[in-house]
């Protein structure tokens, strides 16, 4: 899995990496490299536009009480108090909503301990349209990582499962809002191809407001590239588990998210492309109740099962007995 170019090439690697490269001659490799370069190029003009004057929302997303020490319920609305949160593994101790649990801390649940060795922990974005909206793409980056102490809005390694070895992703929601940018998308698409080198299975745990706009269609060619990785590892019949959790939209969930093996969602989480809002002012019609919640894709047949944060180890254990012989 070396890569020999610098980090700012991660982006033309989206390109040659969208179809096999192993099928690929060196000259079509070359003439696609330069295509891409041009293209970079050629997105350039975008820096000289006026700012496209996106507009604030009036609202935070997150649904916090004014005090940190409060959390209200976004799903059952409760005022709750965050440490019996955090204790209750970020799950609503009157409705099971389970909220965005911290990744470091999502893998002590799902992997046996000390076990998960990281990998790419210095993959970071570069900015190559030099975006800017109301503040700079650059500026934005660094504000994440100086809040989340994390360099990117996912992470990936491998560790064990009940003594099995799985190679896992997992998205971080606090930084850029799990927005899949050209990093992220490297970041699965190298799980992905760890599992299919090493014969292991692979989770990926998404919560993602979905493609980062910032990057543009940098970002929309990651659908393209985790999915033929992923492809490549379904057809040497090895497992790959989705788990799917608050909330999992967009580019995301239009590509590997929804391709499991087996799809898990956490109980509560929105799950679909477009939000329910869009989608009630596009169709002009009232939603039925609790579209786009696990327990409603459950009963349509877009998700496997709905598992709860305390049974998602063991469960994900039991699938894997099943699915795949180590070899
Ligand atoms: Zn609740």
């Amino acid at each position: 899995m070396g890569y020999p170019y610098g980090i700012r090439t991660l982006y033309l690697h989206s390109f040659l990496r969208w179809g096999s490269s192993s099928s690929l001659s060196k000259e079509v490799l070359l003439t696609l490299r330069s295509a891409s370069i041009s293209m970079a190029g050629y997105m350039s003009w975008i820096k000289d536009l006026p700012s496209p004057g996106i507009q604030q929302r009036s609202q935070p997303v997150e649904s916090k009480a004014p005090s940190d020490l409060w959390t209200k319920c976004l799903d059952c609305g409760a005022i709750l108090y965050h440490v019996e949160i955090e204790r209750n593994r970020y799950v609503c101790v009157k409705c099971d909503f389970h909220f965005w649990m911290p990744v470091r801390e999502r893998l002590q649940l799902l992997l046996d301990a000390d076990t998960f060795v990281e990998e790419d922990a210095d993959l970071i974005p570069t900015d190559p349209l030099q975006f800017k909206d109301l503040s700079a793409y650059a500026g934005r980056v660094v504000a994440s990582q100086k809040k989340t102490k994390e360099m990117e809005a996912a992470i990936w390694g491998h560790g064990k499962i009940d003594g099995r070895k799985v190679s896992i992703a997992l998205f971080n929601f606090e930084f850029m809002g799990g927005s899949m940018g050209s990093v992220v998308g490297e970041k699965i698409t190298r799980c992905f191809e760890y599992a299919f080198e090493n014969r292991t299975p692979a989770i990926v745990v998404s919560a993602s407001g979905g493609a980062r706009m910032q990057e543009g269609i940098y970002s929309l060619m990651q659908m393209a590239k985790t999915c033929s990785a992923l492809q490549k590892m379904k057809r040497a019949g090895l497992p790959y588990i989705s788990l799917l959790a608050h909330p999992t939209t967009g580019g995301v969930a239009a590509s590997f998210a929804m391709l499991g093996d087996v799809a898990m969602a956490e109980p509560g989480a929105l799950i679909g492309f477009a939000g329910p809002r869009v989608i009630e002012q596009t169709i002009r019609q009232k939603l039925p109740e609790g579209f786009q919640r696990a327990p409603f894709l459950l009963e349509h047949g877009m998700i496997d099962l709905i598992a709860h944060r305390k049974d998602q180890k063991k469960l994900l254990s039991q699938v894997f007995r099943h699915l795949h012989r180590p070899h």
